[in-house]
C-alpha cells in the first residue's frame, strides 16, 4: 500500500478541518455517521493513527491499540442499540475491495435487515 496520504478526507475529520457529527470517541478511535449510509444504521469507525487500510493497521499497530480499537467497534455498534437485531462490520482494503478513502475504516452497518453476504454478484463466471 501506498504511503499515508496525510490530506484524506478522515485525516481531515481527525483534526476536525472537516465537520462531522462524533458519535463515539476515546483514545483509539472516532466514530461519525457515512455520509452517503448504505443502511439504516450506518458508522465508520477509525483508528485515532496514520493507517491506510486493515492490512497496514494489522502489521504495524501496536497490539494494545489494535484491541483498543476493535473494543471501541463494539462500543459504537451498542451506542447505536444494534447488539440485540445484529449487525455488520465491514472493511475495504485495496482495489478490488473499491477502498475509496485511505484511512483504515470500519463500517459498521445495522437497522434492517441487511441481505445476503455481498450485493452484486461478483464471482466472473
Ligand atoms: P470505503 O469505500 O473506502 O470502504 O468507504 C468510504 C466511505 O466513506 C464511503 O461509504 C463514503 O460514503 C464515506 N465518506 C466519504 N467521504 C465522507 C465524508 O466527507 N464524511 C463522511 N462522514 N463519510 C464520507
Amino acid at each position: 500500500m501506498a504511503d499515508y496520504d496525510h490530506d484524506n478526507i478522515f485525516a481531515k475529520i481527525l483534526r476536525r478541518e472537516i465537520p462531522a457529527e462524533i458519535l463515539y470517541e476515546d483514545d483509539y478511535a472516532m466514530a461519525f455517521p457515512d455520509i452517503q449510509p448504505a443502511a439504516k444504521a450506518h458508522a465508520l469507525v477509525i483508528p485515532k493513527g496514520e493507517y491506510c487500510s486493515f492490512d497496514d493497521f494489522s502489521k504495524r499497530a501496536e497490539a494494545v491499540f489494535i484491541a483498543g480499537f476493535f473494543k471501541a467497534v463494539q462500543q459504537v455498534a451498542a451506542k447505536l442499540g444494534l447488539e440485540e437485531g445484529g449487525y455488520r462490520l465491514i472493511t475495504n482494503h485495496g482495489k478490488n475491495a473499491h477502498q475509496t478513502v485511505p484511512h483504515f475504516h470500519v463500517h459498521v452497518l445495522g437497522g434492517q435487515p441487511l441481505g445476503g453476504l455481498l450485493s452484486g454478484d461478483t464471482l466472473e463466471r
